[in-house]
């Protein structure tokens, strides 16, 4: 019955729910809720509440930032890859070199017509340092302020470039020591068409200071880079050798150009070594330098005693020579002539005699290769340097002939105002008899010597002093 009952109950249209009487007060807060709904209860609760209101809406907002950077970051990157085109320079590169020097000059330039620089002046800024030291103990330094570390604009034929220059201090260059080094250069697609244009530029203007010059590289760990100011070439008529003694080693040297193929054919390496022996001051070097002007040459000058030189830097070194250059070993006796060589503060040179002969003789490449040597100590050379293959031509430039003396002296003194010709020669004979006379005593007079007589005085107080440069030498 009961459950009739309640049965019936449930039948009936009254609601179970007790519906408080209107006269009853409300329990605070009053929340309009929904009987039926949980979901509309919670979103009604968080559209009344402005805290939770203002908290997502700065949650949305930040979403809306990121997602804006992020597109801002996708759009530019885009952009910039549509619309920007950069070119990356290393170090290891010779536009490295060109592109620097180029920026100085244009900086340069800019500072001599009194115009603004075409780079925006920049407070970094990096010197280079060129310090020439001479034969004669006397040295100068040169400062060329280029572009250091950071970032640069300059314009060039109306486009503007963003100039990158980084360096990268962890690693260095295996060897040399160097720090590896890049210079990005960015500017608008348009404008890719003048990256080529300005590295020529960069490349005519570094030629261009090398024109009619003659460059010398020193070694660099294991490599090889210009030294110094390229320096204005000898004419080789302005050395004057014995008779013939000049010409016979211009023609080796040409013949030996000539025949790259011979050499290959026959799997001979491509080299040639040349000797030049004789007193101090007879004119070996300055051949040897006027000679490679001549031809269109550079000089590798190598120090065999030089700190740091160990048997393989120097064969890498002699492998690696620049192309079109001579590699110039001076007093090559000195090198060796205790095989172990040892300088006055003890230090202990790392080139052995037989890794100085294996680095003469290399791996046989294809490489053109051309070594030139001078000692004023032939006798104290060991023979197994001197035999074919190490040394193919050996020549000796000794002091100052009679025909010698005559020849520096014409070139001194003739064609001036001051004498007549005829006069000239007169005296130019009188010299040739001098030294004829003191030769046939045993007595002997440099080249470098009658140059500084001659630099010094007019023509016949040259003639007048002369026989005081005589000394006795042993032969
Ligand atoms: P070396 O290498 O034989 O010691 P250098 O070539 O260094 O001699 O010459 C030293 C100086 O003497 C140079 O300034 C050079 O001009 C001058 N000199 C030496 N020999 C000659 C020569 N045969 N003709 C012209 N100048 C010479």
């Amino acid at each position: 019955i009961d459950s009739m009952a309640s049965a019936s109950d449930l039948a009936a249209p009254t609601p179970s729910i007790k519906q408080p009487p209107p006269s009853e007060p409300l329990e605070a807060p009053v929340v309009n809720v929904e009987p039926s709904s949980g979901t509309s209860f919670l979103g009604g609760f968080l559209e009344n509440n402005p805290y939770f209101q203002a908290g997502f809406g700065l949650m949305g907002l930040g979403v809306g930032l990121t997602v804006m950077r992020q597109g801002l970051v996708l759009g530019t990157t885009a952009v910039r890859r549509r619309m920007l085109v950069t070119l990356e320079i290393n170090n290891k590169d010779r536009a490295y070199e060109w592109f620097l020097g180029w920026m100085a000059n244009q900086a340069k330039s800019a500072a001599n017509t009194s115009r603004s620089a075409p780079w925006v002046r920049s407070h970094q800024l990096s010197v280079e340092t060129m310090i020439e030291h001479r034969k004669n103990g006397s040295s100068s330094a040169l400062f060329k302020l280029v572009a250091g570390p950071g970032t640069h604009w300059f314009k060039y034929q109306g486009a503007w470039m963003q100039v990158k220059r980084e360096r990268e201090t962890r690693s260095m260059q295996l060897m040399s020591g160097v720090p590896w080094e890049t210079v990005t250069l960015t500017t608008l697609s348009r404008d890719r068409a003048l990256f080529p244009r300005l590295l020529s530029e960069a490349r005519d203007l570094a030629m261009k200071g090398h024109e009619g010059k003659l460059v010398i590289h020193t070694a660099w760990g294991i490599e090889w880079k210009p030294f110094g100011q390229p320096r204005r070439k000898r004419p080789l008529q302005s050395v004057v050798l014995e008779p013939g003694v000049g010409n016979k080693i211009e023609e080796d040297v040409k013949s030996f150009l000539e025949r790259r193929q011979w050499y290959a054919d026959r799997g001979i390496p491509y080299r040639r070594g040349y000797l030049l022996h004789g007193p101090p001051g007879s004119g070996k070097t300055s051949f040897i330098q006027a000679l490679a002007g001549s031809l269109s040459y550079d000089i590798c000058l190598l120090n065999l005693s030089e700190r740091g030189l160990a048997d393989d830097k120097l064969n890498h070194l002699l492998s690696n020579a620049p192309e079109r250059s001579f590699v110039l070993i001076e007093d090559v006796d000195a090198a060796f002539n205790k095989r172990v060589q040892t300088t006055e503060d003890g230090y202990q040179s790392s080139v052995t005699f037989s890794g100085f002969l294996n680095a003469l003789d290399g791996v046989a490449s294809g490489e053109e290769r051309i070594i030139f040597m001078t000692t004023n100590h032939v006798e104290k050379l060991d023979p197994a340097l001197i035999r074919p293959g190490r040394v193919d031509v050996s020549e000796l430039i000794d002091d100052s002939s009679s025909v010698q003396a005559k020849t520096l002296f014409t070139r001194f003194y003739g064609g001036s105002e001051e004498l007549p010709e005829d006069e000239v020669q007169r005296l130019a004979n009188t010299l040739e008899e001098i030294v004829d006379a003191e030769r046939k005593a045993g007595k002997r007079v440099s080249m470098a010597a009658l140059q500084g007589l001659f630099i010094r005085n007019n023509a016949r107080d040259a003639l007048a002093g002369c026989r005081e440069l005589f000394v006795t030498k042993r032969t």
